[in-house]
């Protein structure tokens, strides 16, 4: 169970780490993309960060919301008004609440990928950040299902993300900027995948 508290502190350990992983983004999306993601991201994370004072008070869907609009106004790009949305719709289903388990956490996922889907029109296998968060939700939810508590059912999901990374080297890129590269795609993984597995990991660490 996370409450307020906990949730301001799992975003800013994501600002921590997007900003501390922000050169190998970069790098990544250097390689099938125009190498901006970790410069993006970071730039967003920080004004997020800088937010948190006013977070006091609010309940987790005001601050889902308020976070989705910075990284929508602030990231650019493809991945922020992707992850903005994300976060924004995760934000309407948490409204008035001040704790959210992991069922809650099931359904942020589930909003956030419709509100990637909605924006991006991509699905599963097109070498975007979908290849990490579908698969993550798709693991939580089962191990859920059997019976796992929340950490163990989060690491799963980290699991089934760092599998979907490695999943994105193998297929070539049919949506965004690394589409244009068709074949030559092929091989490297997909930085948006990456980059969702980061805040993942950040949120299964503090569970
Ligand atoms: P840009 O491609 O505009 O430079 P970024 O570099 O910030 O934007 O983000 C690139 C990432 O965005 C990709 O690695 C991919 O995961 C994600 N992405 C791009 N287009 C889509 C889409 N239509 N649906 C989902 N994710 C996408
Ligand atoms: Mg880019």
């Amino acid at each position: 169970m996370a409450d307020v508290k906990k949730v301001i502190a799992i975003i800013d350990r994501i600002a921590d780490d997007i900003e501390d992983q922000k050169m190998f983004l970069t790098e990544l999306d250097n390689v099938i993309g125009d190498g901006d993601h970790g410069i993006n991201m970071a730039r967003g994370f920080k004004v997020v960060k800088e937010l948190e004072p006013t977070f006091e008070g609010k309940d987790i869907g005001a601050i889902l919301k308020m976070v989705g609009m910075k990284i929508v106004s602030t990231v650019g790009g493809s991945a922020g008004p992707l992850y903005g949305t994300a976060f924004m719709k995760a934000g309407a289903l948490m409204n008035g609440k001040m704790e959210a388990d992991i069922h809650d956490f099931i359904g942020m996922l589930e909003a956030g990928i419709g509100g990637v889907q909605l924006r991006g029109k991509a699905v599963k296998g097109e070498k975007t950040m979908l290849d990490s968060m579908i698969p993550a939700l798709d693991a939580i939810k089962e191990a859920v299902e059997a019976g796992s508590d929340a950490k163990a059912a989060l690491d799963a999901g980290v699991k089934a993300a760092e599998d979907g990374v490695e999943y994105t080297k193998t297929i070539i890129a049919t949506k965004g900027r690394a589409s244009y590269l068709g074949e030559r795609s092929l091989g490297h993984q997909d930085p948006g995948a990456t980059s969702f597995t980061i805040m993942l990991k950040d949120i299964a660490a503090m569970a």
